[in-house]
């Protein structure tokens, strides 16, 4: 746990905590220190009178070990304290520099459970956790090196049991941290499970069903349940082994003692200073113990941090370069996401006035092909260029500015419509926004809408439609007049107007832009210049309309499935 700890805070972040470590042994050192001071006072009392000097010894060393602890005990705070600081500053960095891909469905859940709970875990480690974890392991075996001074014979017995603690420490840890493991899956999936139960309550009402989120939702909770009993019973046994041998422990060093006592070895001094010195540490060793469920699961979520710090951030050109033009090439390229593959081979030409069209079967790798242009993704294999430039030589902005993206998925950001209009270009006179209105079929819309241009929103843009909230980011991109614009199954929700309008709408676009359209509707894009059909990651043909028509192949089949089924539903 700790060193989890250290290694998410980074070298800088984990000074104070190791400072704080070091002070804490001290600490330790103290308590140690004053429980043995006591055994010259005892010995004294046992014989009649203590020396004053055995007495100063004492107040001086239980002074020194109290005044100490406060001051860490206090320094504990401040250091968690930062310690989450910077926590949540690498967590921001990280975030940063991550591929925007990386921000897909789940992450939401999963980046603020981490940012919550890590933060609370970090300040819990300092403040809580170390000190009577250091406690446990340093006083004991300090003690026993008291021990050993003051008779052999018990020392020695300690010394030699306390390998069988560990072993039992170790034995329950394992069996705890596998339960905890499938308990924290489950635990992420709760979540997750939470948030799309509330998203889709609408739909489910509307249908007038508990519908299947419920059950899921059900599903996962009695599976939280089973593991929560699972964990239970994993660490139950362990922990009251634990406590029970550290008492047995201590019950063997006193019959050592007694034993000893008897044989006149040890006097009564001696008999009194191993029940107090071994109960003390019976004491701090099963403290600890108590302290172990909370430690792991600390531990989980650094560790989900840590995870999350070691994604390799996309690196950005130090001396970029800048395109000429604004030709698009694929060259060879192979993506992977994690290890299914999705791009195989991939090579595509989009020349700069040009109308590309990308068709094919849902989960082809469409849009990962059109998330891979403004660097969503990188290429594991081959090349994406701009112009000629590897868009991984591109400066961060630049690249931003030359690809205008709307992707399937749109996010309206609070504010008015007109924020959202001109997120990308806050400077935009009227006549530009009133041309990318009509371009994106919003004229009408907006002035239906009681404030037109300046109405707002609302939170998370709900009281749009999503084909209402796909125009608006339609708009937005095509405010910045880029040279380049993607646009990903944008044309089905042009479709409440009509394949005249969508093409028109298109063929404008593409006059001043490089224009790549991903669509699941054929009829919309039949004037492209170039059709590249993808199937499972690959090019398996590519051509204009009729060339694919008269080809016969894939394309053709698609396009008549398309008008029979729509012919089924107009008739
Ligand atoms: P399409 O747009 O043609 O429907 P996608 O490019 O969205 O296809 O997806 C291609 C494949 O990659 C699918 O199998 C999908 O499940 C997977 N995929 C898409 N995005 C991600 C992601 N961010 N992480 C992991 N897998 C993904
Ligand atoms: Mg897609």
């Amino acid at each position: 746990m700790i060193r989890e700890l250290l290694k998410a805070l980074g070298p800088q972040g984990a000074r104070p905590v190791r400072r704080m470590l070091i002070q804490l042994v001290i600490s330790a050192a103290l308590q140690a220190g004053t429980f043995l001071a006591l055994l010259p006072v005892l010995s004294g009392l046992l014989d009649g009178h203590a020396p004053l000097g055995s007495w100063l010894v004492l107040a001086g060393v239980a002074l020194a070990w109290i005044g100490w602890t406060i001051v860490v005990q206090m320094r504990s705070f401040t250091v968690g304290a930062d310690s989450a600081l910077v926590l949540h500053e690498r967590i921001d960095t990280a975030l940063e520099g991550l591929p925007r891909g990386w921000f897909r469905r789940g992450r939401a859940g999963e980046v603020s459970q981490l940012v919550g709970t890590t933060a609370l875990a970090a300040m819990n480690i300092p403040a809580h956790f170390l000190r009577p974890l250091i406690n446990a392991v340093v006083t004991p075996l300090l003690l026993v090196a008291g021990l050993l001074v003051l008779d052999p014979w018990v020392g020695l017995a300690m010394l030699l049991a306390s390998p069988v603690l560990l072993l039992v420490l170790w034995v329950t840890d394992r069996s705890v941290s596998r339960a905890d493991g499938g308990r924290h899956q489950i635990m992420d999936h709760i979540a997750e499970r939470i948030l799309e139960f509330v998203r889709a309550q609408p739909v489910l009402r509307a249908f007038g069903h508990r519908g299947r989120e419920q059950d899921r939702l059900d599903g996962v909770l009695a599976e939280q349940q089973l593991a929560d009993r699972r964990l239970i019973a994993g660490s139950v046994p362990g922990v009251v082994m634990y406590d029970l041998m550290s008492r047995l422990l201590y019950v063997l060093a006193v019959a050592v003692a007694a034993y000893r006592l008897s044989d006149g070895a040890l006097d009564a001094a001696g008999l009194v200073a191993v029940v107090v010195i071994g109960m003390r540490m019976a004491e701090a060793v099963s403290t600890a113990a108590g302290l172990t469920a909370g430690m792991r699961m600390t531990r989980r979520g650094l560790e989900g941090v840590n995870a999350l710090l070691d994604v390799e951030p996309q690196r950005w050109a130090t001396n970029p370069r800048t395109p000429e033009h604004h030709d698009v090439a694929l060259n060879s390229v192979t993506f992977s996401h994690g290890d299914a593959p999705v791009l195989h081979d991939v090579d595509l030409r989009l020349s700069e006035r040009g109308f590309t069209a990308v068709v094919g079967p849902s989960g082809s790798g469409k849009s990962t092909l059109a998330g891979l242009v403004p660097r969503f993704f990188d290429v594991d294999s081959g090349s994406v260029e701009i112009g000629g430039v590897d868009v991984r030589e591109m400066g961060r902005y630049d690249l931003a500015e030359r690809v205008a993206m709307v992707m399937q998925q749109v996010y309206l950001v609070d504010g008015t419509v007109r924020d959202n209009i001109t997120l990308g270009r806050p400077d935009a006179d009227e006549a530009e926004i009133a041309r990318a209105l009509r371009l994106a079929r919003l004229d009408e819309l907006v002035a239906g809408l009681e404030h037109g241009l300046d109405t707002q929103v609302g939170a998370r843009g709900d009281r749009f439609s999503g084909g209402e909230k796909q125009r608006i980011a339609l708009a937005r991109a095509l405010i910045t007049r880029a040279p380049i614009i993607v646009l990903d199954e944008v044309t089905s929700s042009l479709d409440a107007t009509n394949d005249q309008v969508i093409s028109a709408t298109l063929r404008a676009i593409a006059q001043e832009s490089n224009l790549l359209v991903i669509a699941h509707r054929l009829a919309g894009v039949r004037e492209a210049d170039q059709i590249v059909v993808l199937d499972h990651g690959r090019i398996v043909e590519a051509g204009r309309h009729d060339e694919l028509m008269t080809a016969g192949g894939v394309y053709r089949g698609m396009w008549e499935a398309q008008e029979r089924s729509e012919g089924w539903t107009l008739r």
